[in-house]
């Protein structure tokens, strides 16, 4: 099973700006949902999770390897869908997933395949070869997991992912990722509860850059 280990984690922005501190946490599978305001400091964590950036303070080990020495072993074993997530609206779902295994890398032979059982996983097999542009919010959001999944990631970090989504679609989302979670680790960022009080294993909450919250829903429930 995949680990992700957070020691004494911060990061501090090169004008001084402590946007996270003193973070430690150790994740296994399921869904952990990751909450807090605007300006809690998601965003700056999930950028390190991904190895976009990388911690000022402490480390981040996937597997017990260092991701600051090693960024590789942790990115091959990473989806990520950015906030900012674009597709290419004149394309298929399948040409732009097939662009992207290109991009990535991904052993030609086995693409084509591959693309399909994405588009598959995330309910887009009958809609495949429709132009991006035609689709709906919730359906763009599922081609990017699916593009995240193009690897076999034991590790998805979704950053804000329902965000102008009608209801529907909302639950569509939560219920794929719930599938998905079964032998990974599905990071998700969020600012709207109903999000993941549902379909979280595990909560983390952040405010001001600091962990105020660890553990179930339930427990977090109870408490209140
Ligand atoms: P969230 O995703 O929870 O809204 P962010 O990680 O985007 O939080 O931001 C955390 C804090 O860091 C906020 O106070 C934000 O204004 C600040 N911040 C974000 N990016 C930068 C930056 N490039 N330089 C300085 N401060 C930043
Ligand atoms: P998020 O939705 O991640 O919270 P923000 O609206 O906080 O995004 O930030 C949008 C962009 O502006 C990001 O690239 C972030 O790094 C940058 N940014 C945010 N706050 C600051 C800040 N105080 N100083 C400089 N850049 C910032």
């Amino acid at each position: 099973p995949p680990s992700l280990q957070l020691e004494s984690v911060g990061f501090r922005y090169p004008n001084g700006h402590h946007a996270v501190a003193g973070l430690n946490l150790r994740l296994g599978t399921g869904i952990v949902g990751l909450l807090g305001p605007n300006g809690a400091g998601k965003s700056t964590l999930m950028r390190m999770l991904a190895t976009l950036t990388r911690p000022t303070e402490g480390r981040i080990l996937w597997n017990g390897t260092d991701t600051a020495r090693d960024p590789n072993t942790l990115r091959a074993a990473l989806g990520y869908l950015p906030q900012e997530f674009g597709a290419y609206p004149a394309l298929s779902a399948r040409e732009f997933l097939r662009y992207l295994a290109a991009v990535k890398g991904l052993p030609h032979a086995q693409t084509a395949a591959r693309v399909d059982a994405c588009l598959d996983l995330v309910g887009l097999s009958e809609a495949r070869d429709q132009r991006i542009g035609t689709f709906s919010g919730g359906m763009r959001q599922r081609v990017g997991i699916a593009q995240a999944l193009l690897n076999e990631p034991a590790l998805l970090i979704v950053d804000e992912p329902t965000v102008g989504l009608d209801p529907e679609e909302r639950l569509r989302f939560r219920n794929l990722l719930t599938d998905l979670a079964g032998q990974r680790l599905v990071i998700l960022s969020t600012h709207i509860v109903s999000d993941i009080e549902a379909s979280a294993t595990e909560l983390v909450i952040l405010s001001k850059g600091r962990l105020c919250y660890q553990g179930s829903p339930e427990a977090l429930m109870a408490a209140a």
